[in-house]
């Protein structure tokens, strides 16, 4: 069987390669970036060796040797995920008018209002009424609704993370040194080594639990970088459903749910909704 090795030496976690050889390829690529010890990651199946140059190879092949049963579970598992994971996102926007979008774990019909300025986010009626928009040369006018729709949910997102996040951080000791919006493809939230937390938008069409969890993990970071128990103890202390979350979240990726990159580019060269769309919304609750 020929090695598949994928790129910045990742290696298969193959269950018909034997112990011997699973080892060997894991040793033959070797990363040497790491820091002080060496550190075995799994992702996808896929697994990778990091270590310092002061580490030899036959050292590191007993490391890996003894860390294989481990590394083998994993991937098994992270296989199973993968598979059970459905091809089409469940929480996938429909943005046509008619159509119907979830937010923050409740559903919404979408409806088109040509003499209309606001959006009207109705709670009861479980609606939101998207404005009139004048037309945008070039573009259809589906498509001039669909630029609407995102910018208004990435905004409504935004502020309502400011505004959660505000009441939330203050009890549990740290403080981000920034909150972003992010639009990562692959990823839900990151927090740089300066404390900014970034936090994909996308999860405004999943249930609450899941961008909660999202901000806990990032902030749990800032005190602890590894995804040790200690870790996971904040983390479970910060956000009591993660359990919940991480199952959500596993069948997820951002960009299953919406993944129109070119849309969000014409967006943000517009200035992101700052005079081209009237983003003024209305909550109705009765
Ligand atoms: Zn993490």
């Amino acid at each position: 069987m020929a090695q598949r090795v994928r790129s910045g030496g990742w290696v298969e976690i193959d269950a018909a390669v034997g112990d011997a050889e699973l080892t060997a390829r894991l040793v033959a690529n070797r990363s040497n970036r790491g820091r002080r010890t060496s550190r075995l990651v799994v992702r996808d199946a896929c697994a990778r060796v990091s270590t310092t140059p002061r580490v030899s190879n036959a050292e590191l092949a007993r490391f890996v040797a003894a860390n294989l049963a481990w590394l083998r579970k994993t991937a098994e598992r992270q296989r199973l995920e993968r598979a059970a994971r459905p091809a089409v996102s469940t929480y996938a926007p429909d943005l046509r008018a008619g159509g119907a979008i979830s937010l923050l774990g409740r559903r919404y019909a979408l409806a088109l209002d040509e003499r209309s300025e606001r959006f009207v986010l109705d709670l009861s009626a479980g609606r939101l009424t998207v404005p009139h928009t004048a037309p945008i040369e070039g573009l259809t006018q589906q498509k001039v609704l669909e630029l609407q729709l995102i910018a208004w949910i990435e905004e409504f997102f935004d502020a309502m993370l400011r505004s959660e996040c505000a009441v939330m951080t203050p009890h549990w000791g740290v403080q981000p040194a920034k909150i972003e919006v992010a639009d990562a493809l692959s990823r839900w939230g990151s927090c740089s080594s300066r404390g900014v937390v970034r936090i994909n938008w996308r999860l405004a069409f999943l249930p609450d639990i899941c961008w909660r969890y999202v901000y806990a993990h990032e902030l749990a970071h800032l005190t602890h970088f590894d995804h040790s128990a200690a870790f996971w103890a904040l983390v479970r202390r910060y956000c009591p459903d993660v359990d919940k979350a991480r199952e959500i979240l596993a069948r997820e990726s951002p960009g299953r749910i919406h993944a129109d990159k070119p849309a969000r580019a014409l967006l943000r060269r517009a200035g992101l909704g700052s005079g081209l769309f009237s983003l003024k919304t209305d909550i109705v609750r009765t």
